[in-house]
């Protein structure tokens, strides 16, 4: 988005046998909301989908008494729904299973492999499962896993595997962070990272021979798992043989994670993409953790307030995409609770921008049988210029957030206008040219409201597209539909259900 080049986005690929929770819905909705904006200005694709190899899925499947490959058979259609349940679009899926991802994993080993920086070696060390990981002896706490979300007993590991040499790239991820501070945000997150790098790197395995539930490598032993997954982002992109012009035109894109996953993505994955001579990410954003707001009373029908498909039963997706954009910094930690988007949907959304919605075109339903009138003068005109502008660099930077307060603004002013003009009085007076200016402003304002909207709240910025009686949908390209006048003068509105009907507690 920061420049015309196609744009690419990809959330990280979910771990197939976990189950989907609102951090999820959250990386996915805040992709979604960067890829819409995307391509209301040009090109863009979106990316998600699975990671399904590694010992830890090989060993839930035998627990199922199922092979690996039915295993995740199994799961993969709950995941494939998780992004369409909130209404993001995503252009294609990746599971890593698949053979496009598996060919894309072994011409990157083997270009790895020619540059020098693949080697073999034996490795020795304490392994834990759940976290796929090799731990120092050093840094075991306990002898057990020094996760602090993990604390599981490690095993002994011994095997001849194939190392990468991530040493070698020191000093060019240094240069990287130094030169290209953007590289990686949130600022917390970046300093995190040059502190690792500063630590010093070194070189790790990349396969694994003790066990079979990965992408084979010739002469033995698979993948490791997190080097498989890292390379989805381009497998999925047709990389190598780019037989549909996907990775021409979209690689290097952007990744939108996690905090707790920044030193695969910033560290690992730059150093195996130069090894191969590929581009590297334009740019990664790590964002934060959604916590559940402790003592809160959750309501018996809605179960976890961490359960994304229950809230969104109970708000509908928009208001649970727009609580989730507008809560916090994107970046930063942030509680849910159902109290805080039951007072999210009906202040902000039910009061403020329902009530503009209805109130408006009630109004014009009233006075001039709900046709939009003739514009006049260009009060709101001249304030809204450069909004669409503004909203396009805070969502390009990911300050979603501060887009939303830029278009509540918006809503805001003209709330106002209706307060203070009191169409009521200019009607009772005969003031009409200067009621038909203002009636004109408010449709307008919604006009421009249900496109900027849109990335946001799909559902209901269709939904106060077509009650303002307009054909298609508010998917539009920014440029050439948020000119101000752009509302033909003798539409007729259509005025429907309230957009937000109020959500109260249950009774006590
Ligand atoms: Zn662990």
């Amino acid at each position: 988005m920061p420049s015309q080049r196609p744009f690419y986005v990809t959330t990280p690929i979910y771990y197939i046998s976990g189950t989907p929770h609102i951090g999820h819905a959250y990386t996915s909705i805040a992709a979604d909301v960067l890829v819409r904006t995307a391509r209301a200005h040009g090109e863009a694709r979106a990316l998600t989908g699975t990671d399904e190899h590694g010992q830890k899925v090989a060993n839930a499947a035998a627990a199922a008494g199922m092979t690996p490959q039915e295993y995740v058979d199994a799961l993969a259609p709950k995941w494939r729904e998780l992004a369409p349940s909130f209404d993001a679009r995503f252009d294609d899926f990746i599971r890593t299973t698949e053979p496009r991802h598996a060919r894309a994993c072994l011409a990157l080993f083997e270009r790895m492999r020619a540059s020098g920086d693949v080697y073999e070696g034996v490795y020795e060390g304490w392994y834990c499962t759940h976290d796929e990981t090799f731990w120092p002896e050093a840094k075991l706490v306990d002898g057990r896993c020094p996760n602090p979300e993990c604390r599981r007993p490690v095993q002994w590991l011994s095997e001849k595997n194939w190392f990468f040499r991530l040493s070698a790239y020191e000093e060019r991820l240094r240069h990287l962070f130094r030169s290209n501070p953007d590289f990686l945000r949130p600022q917390s997150r970046y300093n995190e990272m040059t502190a690792i790098i500063d630590e010093g790197l070194e070189d790790f395995s990349i396969s694994r021979s003790s066990f079979d539930w990965g992408i084979p490598l010739p002469g033995g032993g698979v993948l490791y798992v997190w080097y498989d997954a890292l390379i989805n982002y381009i497998s999925a992109l047709g990389w190598p043989d780019d037989r549909d012009g996907l990775y021409a035109r979209f690689w290097p894109g952007m990744h939108i994670i996690g905090k707790e996953i920044a030193r695969f993505h910033t560290i690992i994955w730059p150093a195996m993409l130069w090894s191969a001579g590929l581009p590297i990410p334009t740019r990664v954003f790590a964002h934060g953790w959604i916590t559940s707001e402790s003592g809160t009373k959750i309501g018996k029908s809605l179960g976890n307030a961490m359960d994304p498909f229950a809230l969104r039963d109970e708000f509908g997706a928009d208001s649970l995409r727009y609580f989730l954009m507008r809560e916090a910094p994107f970046g930063s930690d942030f509680s849910i609770s159902v109290e805080k988007l039951r007072q999210r949907h009906n202040s902000d959304l039910g009061n403020d921008l329902g009530n503009l919605l209805r109130r408006s075109l009630a109004m014009l339903q009233k006075y001039r049988n709900g046709i939009v009138p003739q514009p006049t003068d260009g009060a709101v005109a001249e304030r809204v210029a450069d909004l669409p502008e503004r909203v396009r660099e805070h969502i390009a930077c990911l300050r979603f957030r501060e887009a939303l307060d830029e278009i509540w603004n918006v809503v805001t002013m003209l709330n106002r206008a209706i307060d203070e003009q009191k169409p009521w009085e200019l009607y009772k007076h005969a003031r009409g040219v200067e009621l038909d200016a203002l009636l004109y402003d408010l449709c307008e304002g919604l006009r421009w409201l249900s496109v900027l909207l849109f990335p946001f709240m799909p559902r209901k910025a269709g939904a106060m597209w077509a009650q303002l009686g307009l054909d298609g949908t508010p998917e539009r390209r920014w440029e050439d539909e948020l000119v101000w006048g752009g509302l033909a003068t003798g539409t007729q509105t259509n005025p429907g259900a309230p957009l937000f009907p109020r959500i109260d507690p249950p009774a006590a």
